[in-house]
């Protein structure tokens, strides 16, 4: 049995790469010139270890997703899974305190939209708070910020310093977050991943080099509560092929 290959690019590059997406899908970016047999026969060669890899992304992806509101179930915010515990007796529908979240029995049928709201209110506070903080501190300033609903990428800068984050950037730790506001942040003034872009932000955060390796190794959170019936693009266009695309599980190079 040969690795099954779900996408193949074909670009002016050098090396082979090589993506497992978090669905689980395998994804080749290639020279324009490499061949067909050469591309098998080197996924072939890493044969165990792909698949297995490919294993855990599909059974890790679908445990995120379909997360069910009852009693005992762990939600994560903060980069902790915190315990949902369903009440008859609350007039919100939901109220977090202490680690728990409390969900009330009236408002089940709706819980996947309130828990989305929820998180999306909390991100907004958070990174708006984070992001005034750095702002100041390294006078860089920004037009706004917009929660969005991204689940291919936690966070982008467009030209005129309007920065986006993906509300699930609210699920990993704090320090992570700070990052990833940095990140973008940093990005207002270098839109690139320059040497010298890096360098702003080991500036602005000298340790971020771990919050990178969490991210990468945590990516499939970015695809958390994305329902059934959305859209989940097989792959991710060329244009997002970029370190900003956290939906990747594994990447390597030939
Ligand atoms: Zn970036």
């Amino acid at each position: 049995m040969s690795v099954k290959i779900d996408q193949i690019i074909r670009s002016d590059r050098k090396n082979l790469e090589v993506q497992i997406s978090v669905e689980g899908y395998i994804i080749v970016r290639a020279p324009i010139e490499e061949t067909m047999e050469s591309i098998q026969d080197f996924l072939d060669s890493k044969k165990f270890y792909l698949l297995r890899t490919q294993q855990i992304a599909k059974v890790r992806y679908l445990n995120d997703l379909h997360k069910k509101y009852e009693e005992g179930e762990k939600f994560l915010f903060l980069g902790k899974e915190r315990p949902l515990r369903i009440v008859s007796e609350q007039s919100i529908p939901l109220h977090y305190s202490e680690g728990i979240f409390y969900l009330s029995s009236s408002y089940l049928k709706f819980a996947n939209k309130i828990f989305i709201d929820w998180y999306k209110e909390k991100a907004k506070e958070h990174i708006a708070e984070i992001t005034d903080q750095y702002s100041k501190l390294y006078n860089i300033g920004y037009e706004k910020i917009i929660i969005s609903n991204a689940f291919s990428q936690w966070g982008s800068c467009t030209g005129n310093g309007i920065l986006n984050f993906s509300w699930r950037s609210i699920l990993v730790p704090i320090d992570v977050l700070t990052y990833l506001v940095v990140h973008e942040l940093a990005h207002v003034m270098m839109r690139d991943h320059s040497d010298d872009y890096w360098s702003k932000v080991e500036q602005m955060m000298p340790d971020y080099i771990k919050y990178e390796n969490w991210l990468d190794k945590n990516s499939h959170i970015c695809a958390m509560f994305k329902n059934e019936t959305g859209t989940f693009a097989k792959s991710k266009s060329s244009k997002e092929n970029t370190k900003e695309d956290k939906s990747i599980q594994l990447e390597f190079n030939l």
